[in-house]
């Protein structure tokens, strides 16, 4: 049962150990694939916001700069400005130059649109008033001459205003011919960042917390930043960070690392981040978004996944608490029947064997009544009459009358051996309760019973105090009465018997002693003679029937007690009874 049990156990322990491994596993397998589907899907959104911003910004740049060539190339234009350089002063020129300038103007697409002459000087100017024109344009007119063609200006800052613009230029040729005319007048175009590129920069195509798109150049050793950023305002162009910061997408750019960049932003939080260069400009363009905002489904995702996983454990750990239980209770349960049944068995045998018992004391009971009542009044009869014929007739029977003696005297030592054996019976089988017996008293009613015991036949003296014990009155007389028998029976012809009578407590204790001057034992006798019928001496030498310290020594142990004898030969015996000592509430 308990081998089973145990084998039990070992199987519930795998069967968890297995299920809970195939948890984790799957458990981390299943995530880490999340993860790695999270962050390619989050490089993969990089890259495309990136696709796109670059794909919105080229084609932004291309219109502007195909709307400018469109005038820079257009007939009508040339043939305005000439009339209008010429005679300044013409209404008509003017305003027919005036026309075209406007459509080109757009509304606000700039904010000011300017043609210059020759010397660079401003000749006609369609500027929104509140806005500042700027005065530096020969290094982009230079460039617009050198290709013949439009000239974009990078961002430029107006300090006065604070303004970000961005400026084109395009020379006006004799003939509109840009090939072979000589350039007679120059077209600048000025656009206000803020209100054109940057929105189209910052906007997001999905709703994000954290996610931007961003503009650097390179200058000198440092990364400029164009635009101004969702999580610093007022940093377009003015916001510096040195270029070889390792971990920093924008500078990342502009050391020629593109594609998919994970790295620490000018905030210092880390993002995942998609870098391009913007193709006709120094311009580095930057999508990115914050790693705590990608990952953060993920991480919820995880947090889910493991509740899931831990409550799968928990629950499958309870399943198995549970079972474990469960069988330990039906085993519990089944030992408990077994043990029920097995006590209700000993009941019955023990119920059994004590009414055998019972009936063989009964029995016993009954035999020992026979012996004592039929037996021995046949004896009675045999040692009454051999008596009294020895009394009326000794004269006559001679030589008979000694035969008769022997007659009587065997009767009575048959009626002393049936009443010793029923003694010994009765002591066997008595109750022997524990009352407090007063041994001093006890040993004194003995004496006085007993001649023998008496002066001048023999010397028997306490020594003393005798207490109290725990114990059989009747039977401990009856052991006194065969103890001091015995000490005064065996000793030498003619030496008087001397017998002392003393106590000592131990623990619990109290050994009585009854030491006498008698012939005492030799040491390989002194177990035997607490045996029934052994004796050491022949009948003639000491009469006796071997019986009474096989009774001391029954009646004692049954009073929960030791015998014993300690002695020489020729020098005496000493006997000691050791009983239970009165508790000192009892005496
Ligand atoms: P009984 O006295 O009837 O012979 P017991 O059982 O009383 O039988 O004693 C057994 C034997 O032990 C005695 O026959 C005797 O040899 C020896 N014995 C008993 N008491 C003493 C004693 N006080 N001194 C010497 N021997 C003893």
């Amino acid at each position: 049962m308990d081998k089973n049990a145990r084998s039990f156990g070992i199987r519930l322990a795998a069967i968890f150990l297995a299920v809970s491994g195939v948890l984790v596993i799957g458990g981390y397998v299943y995530l880490s694939d999340r993860q790695a589907e999270g962050r390619a899907a989050a490089q993969q959104e990089m890259s495309a916001v990136a696709d796109l911003k670059l794909r919105q910004i080229s084609n932004w740049r291309a219109e502007r700069l195909s709307d400018a060539r469109f005038f820079a190339r257009a007939r009508f234009v040339a043939e305005d400005i000439q009339p209008f350089l010429n005679q300044p002063d013409s209404q008509a020129a003017r305003s027919a130059v005036e026309h075209w300038l406007r459509l080109l103007k757009a509304e606000d697409r700039y904010y000011a649109v300017l043609v210059l002459d020759g010397r660079l000087e401003p000749r006609l100017a369609l500027s929104d008033s509140a806005r500042e024109s700027d005065a530096f344009m020969g290094g982009l007119l230079q460039k617009a001459l050198e290709t013949r063609d439009v000239a974009m200006s990078d961002l430029i800052q107006d300090q006065t205003s604070g303004l970000i613009h961005l400026d084109l230029m395009f020379p006006i040729f004799e003939d509109a011919d840009p090939e072979r005319g000589a350039p007679i007048a120059a077209v600048l175009l000025k656009l206000d960042a803020r209100h054109f590129l940057f929105p189209l920069i910052q906007v997001w195509p999905t709703p994000s917390q954290s996610a931007e798109t961003l503009l650097v150049r390179r200058d000198g050793e440092t990364v400029l930043f164009l635009n101004d950023l969702r999580h610093r305002a007022g940093s377009a162009l003015s916001l510096r960070v040195p270029l070889d910061l390792p971990e920093l997408p924008a500078a990342k750019v502009l050391r020629g690392q593109t594609n998919v960049l994970e790295g620490v932003d000018y905030r210092g939080v880390p993002v995942v981040a998609a870098g391009r260069m913007v193709p006709g400009t120094g311009w580095g363009m930057v999508a990115k978004m914050d790693r705590e905002e990608i990952y953060a489904p993920l991480r919820r995702q995880m947090a889910a996944v493991g509740l899931v996983l831990g409550s799968l454990l928990v629950a499958s750990g309870l399943l198995v608490a549970l079972l474990w239980r469960q069988r330990s209770a039906q085993m519990l349960q089944l030992a408990k029947d077994d043990l029920a049944r097995a006590n209700a068995e000993l009941e019955r045998r023990v119920g059994e064997r004590t009414a055998q018992l019972r009936e063989s004391v009964a029995e016993l009971e009954a035999f020992s009544y026979s012996l004592s009542h039929d037996l021995r009044a046949p004896l009675r009869a045999i040692s009454n009459f051999s008596a009294m014929v020895l009394e009326d007739h000794r004269d006559k029977l001679g030589v008979d009358a000694a035969l008769l003696e022997k007659v009587l005297s065997a009767a009575k030592r048959m009626d002393q051996l049936i009443r010793d054996v029923l003694a010994l019976s009765r002591i066997s089988r008595q109750e022997m309760g524990t009352e407090t017996v007063d041994l001093e008293r006890l040993v004194r009613k003995v004496i006085q019973e007993r001649p023998e015991l008496q002066a001048p036949r023999a010397q028997v003296c306490i020594e003393g105090s005798l207490p109290a014990v725990r114990g059989h009155e009747a039977s401990l007389t009856q052991c006194l009465a065969n103890l001091l028998g015995n000490a005064v029976k065996f000793v030498a012809l003619g030496v008087i018997p001397q017998v002392r009578l003393f106590a000592e407590a131990n623990g619990d204790r109290i050994r009585l002693w009854v030491a006498d001057n008698g012939i005492g034992i030799a040491p390989e006798a002194r177990e035997k003679i607490f045996e029934m019928f052994q004796r050491l001496h022949s009948q003639e030498e000491y009469e006796g029937t071997g019986i009474g310290l096989a009774i001391v020594k029954r009646a004692v142990e049954r009073m929960g007690g030791k015998v014993g004898v300690e002695s020489e030969p020729g020098k005496g015996s000493r006997f000691w009874v050791e009983l239970r000592a009165v508790a000192p509430r009892e005496s």
